[in-house]
Order: C-alpha cells, then structure tokens, then sequence
C-alpha cells in the first residue's frame, strides 16, 4: 500500500477554535508581535513546539493511574529506571522535572568560567545553562549543515576535523564536556550518523574528555540511522539506540519529547562520582533521587513513552508526515532546510522573505505572518533567539533565520497538514506585503520567549 496511515485510533479529542482573519491581526498586536504572548486557544494549529504537547496513548494514561507516589523508593521510579538503564546502560539515572533543569545541575558542575563545552548545535537552553555557568558554548556542525538546500543524510554530524583542532588549540583541559544533539534540533532537526557519534566519542575518549549525548530525539535520530546509514537497515530501533548511548559517558534528556509525555527529563550517567555531586544538587533544586522534580504517575508515563517511541510503525507515519509537507512545498519552489528533519519543517526565511534584511527579523517577520493568514503557531530560530551584540550594539546575527513549524507527536492528521501546506503557499504567493520588525523590549537571556516587537 502506498498510503501511510496514522497508527492510531483516536480516543479522546480536543476542539480547535476559530478566529478570522482580523481577530487575528488584533491579537497579534496585542501580544507584541511574538507567537510565544499568544493564548493557545487563539491558534488554529499550534506548531511552536513538539515539547510536551504529544498525545498520550491509553498505556501511558493508565500509567497515570498506576503511579505510585511515595516519596522514596517508588515502584514508578524502578520501572522508570530500568527502562531507561536498559536504552542506555548507564547505571545512575536522575530524574528532573525537564531537560533543562538535567542541563542546569550538569553545567553547574561541569561548567565554570575559563571551560569550554562543543557540540554539533547546543539547543537554546543548553547554550544558555552553558552561559549561565560561567563556560563557553561552541557550534562545530558540519558544512553540510550550514547550507540550507544541500541534500544530504546527515547535515546534523559534528565537524570532526574542527573538533579535533579546537581541542589542539585551547587544550583538553579547558573542554568542560562534548554533547552531541540527536537530531540536531537547532540545525533543522537533521540527525547525527552512528559513524559520526563515533568519531567524536573516539576523539574524547583519547583526550580524556568526557562525551554527552542530549537525547531529545534519540528514536527519532536511531530511525534515519536504520533508513540512511549502511550496516543498520536490519537493527530495530531499540538496537540502533542502545548502540548510540553505548559511545555516551552520559546523556541529558527532555522526556517530552521522544518519550510522548507532558513534563520530564533525566541525567543518565555512568560516572558514580559525578552522579553523586549531581544528585546533591538534585535534592536541592529537584527533589529526592527517585522523584526528581516530577511525580510517580510522570515517571510512568515516561516510562511507557521511551518503550512506544521506539516502535517503527509510528517512527514511519512520523517521519513521512513531516516528508510529506516538504514535497508540497517543493512543487512550489518555496523554501525550506532541506530535506526536511525529524520533528519539524523549518521555512527558510531569509529566502521566502528576501526583502527582508536580517536587522529587521524575517524569521520572527514570517511567523507573525503565518498566524495572520491561517493561525498557524510556529517559533523563529535564527537572529531573535540566537543574535548577540557588539559592543556597539549592531547585531550580530544568527546563522540562519528559520521558521519552525514543530509537529507535536500523534495529534494532528492528514488534513491538518493539507492545510498547513495551503496556508504556507498562500502567504508565499503574498510574501511581498509582510513587513520588518523592531524588537522593543527584550531580556538578557532566552529573549525570544519573552521578547516584543513592532512592525516597521
Ligand atoms: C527541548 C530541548 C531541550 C530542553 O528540554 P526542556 O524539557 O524543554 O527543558 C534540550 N535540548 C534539546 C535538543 C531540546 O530539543
């Protein structure tokens, strides 16, 4: 059969509410020209982010009522445990409440001024925990990733030449730690070759340096690897991963992303001593080791989510969903980072809005146009989130300026894609009359969430 249905029935639905076209062109000068100051239920289809925003199945709901709250020792922790020593063989695994809190107890310790932490693409809060710390953060992504039309099966690798030479330039002990991004959510969701997680772990390990892996989106990473990598077309996905996190000293992960839940994360480490400063930090700012910063019914939830993600049917219907957005837009010439990743469709803004120049935001420029024309959410990745300063305060800015229309797992359908493919070419077809804007109120850090802007 050629068509690729969604492996799921649907139990429980959701409205969606309607608003027209100038409902919507009010609200979004009422939220400051930033999507994030929307109110979800004046979004038609919200693709800020696949983070938390899954649908559960029925196994984990019932998780939900299975969990077992005890302070300490729970049963939903031993389950959430074993799964989780199972995928990655590490021995010390620290539930926190989300990725960034896994990140903020591992940089706090592992970070400090003076240190440097490289990856392919360090995730926004990843960069920003890194910042926080005193330490360095430092992008060595690929060329390959840098061009946004190249076709290529893995433009998420790590630059392996530039890893070793930053290394021989500022010294092994200056490295904090490596973290590879799988997939690499940043730079377009491309995912990282098993080949290439290698490498890095080899360069590391004879450098004494330690390899991290954040895992956000290891199913869907491990499923490229078994369609694009040679050697891997007759592992499952379950295999493929437990190869993946067998290169890694530890891993960071948001379990609300490839483990179907609301909230979560986890710090797995294999280091007993680094585990135990990290779970010292965790009671602090967490909660007990076998809670984190989360309840017994969310461990279980977790639990069941990291043993569904990996099951291939639905890794199918998730991967070909986001293909197939790409390929209606190919027949229009429109442009987007190619070929299209694992959670997500990322418009090339500077090009969809070439009259646009980057001072004045294209990325943050489209996004506010794409709610006006469909009220469709997506977030900006380029110059609002990762743009610096100069000392005399002109931009420097980001690499790309990307639009991200984020999928959330198992929610929308078929038609809801037909319709965000329709909405994308209308507005392209217009493109001419979206303007500029001007950030008028921003904070120091993570801006782009809290950020307000004007039209110029
Ligand atoms: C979402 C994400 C994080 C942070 O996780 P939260 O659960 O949102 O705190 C870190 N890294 C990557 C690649 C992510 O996508």
């Amino acid at each position: 059969m050629k068509t690729i249905i969604e492996p799921f029935r649907i139990k429980t639905v959701e409205p969606i509410y309607f608003t027209t076209r100038e409902e919507r062109a009010e609200l979004l000068t009422e939220a400051h020209y930033n999507p994030f100051l929307l109110k979800a239920k004046d979004v038609i289809i919200d693709l800020l982010t696949d983070s938390g925003t899954g649908a559960m199945s029925s196994n984990q709901w019932a998780g939900i009522m299975r969990g077992d709250e005890s302070y300490a020792g729970s049963e939903s922790f031993y389950r959430f445990e074993s799964v989780i020593k199972n995928l990655t063989s590490m021995p010390y695994v620290i539930p926190v409440h989300q990725g960034r809190a896994a990140e903020k107890i591992l940089f706090s310790i592992e970070g400090g001024a003076g240190k440097y932490v490289l990856s392919n693409t360090l995730f926004d809060t990843t960069r920003a925990n890194v910042e926080y710390s005193g330490a360095q953060g430092i992008d060595l992504l690929c060329p390959e990733g840098k061009q946004t039309a190249l076709v290529a099966p893995f433009k998420g690798n790590m630059d392996i030449d530039a890893l070793k030479a930053f290394i021989a330039d500022n010294g092994a002990a200056s490295i904090a730690l490596v973290i590879i991004t799988v997939t690499n959510n940043s730079g377009g969701g491309q995912p990282v070759s098993m080949a290439n997680i290698k490498q890095a772990q080899q360069v590391c390990k004879a450098r004494g340096i330690p390899f991290f892996i954040d895992a956000c989106r290891f199913a869907e990473n491990c499923y490229f690897i078994k369609t694009r990598e040679a050697g891997y077309e007759n592992k499952s996905v379950q295999q493929i991963a437990q190869e993946l996190f067998s290169y890694a000293d530890g891993c960071t992960m948001s379990a609300k992303k490839d483990a179907f839940a609301n909230i979560g994360g986890f710090l797995a480490l294999h280091n007993a001593e680094l585990a135990e400063k990290c779970r010292n930090m965790l009671i602090m700012t967490e909660g007990f080791p076998t809670y984190g910063g989360l309840a017994g019914r969310d461990l279980e939830a977790i639990a069941t989510g990291l043993e569904e993600i990996v099951q291939e049917d639905y890794l199918k219907y998730r991967i070909r969903s986001i293909e197939y957005i790409g390929e209606v837009l190919d027949k229009h010439d429109i442009p987007y980072l190619k070929p299209t990743g694992g959670h997500a469709v990322y418009l090339d803004a500077k090009k969809f809005l070439s009259h646009i120049p980057v001072q004045q935001y294209p990325g943050q420029a489209l996004c506010c146009a794409l709610y006006l024309e469909g009220g469709i959410r997506g977030v900006e990745i380029g110059s609002v989130m990762f743009g610096k300063y100069t000392d005399d305060g002109s931009l420097i800015p980001g690499v790309h300026e990307l639009v991200r229309l984020a999928l959330p797992r198992r929610m929308y359908t078929q038609s809801h894609m037909d319709y965000v493919a329709e909405v994308i070419i209308n507005l392209y077809q217009k493109r001419h009359e979206v303007k500029g804007l001007a950030i008028t109120y921003e904070s120091k850090y993570l801006r782009h969430f809290t950020a307000k802007f004007k039209e110029i």
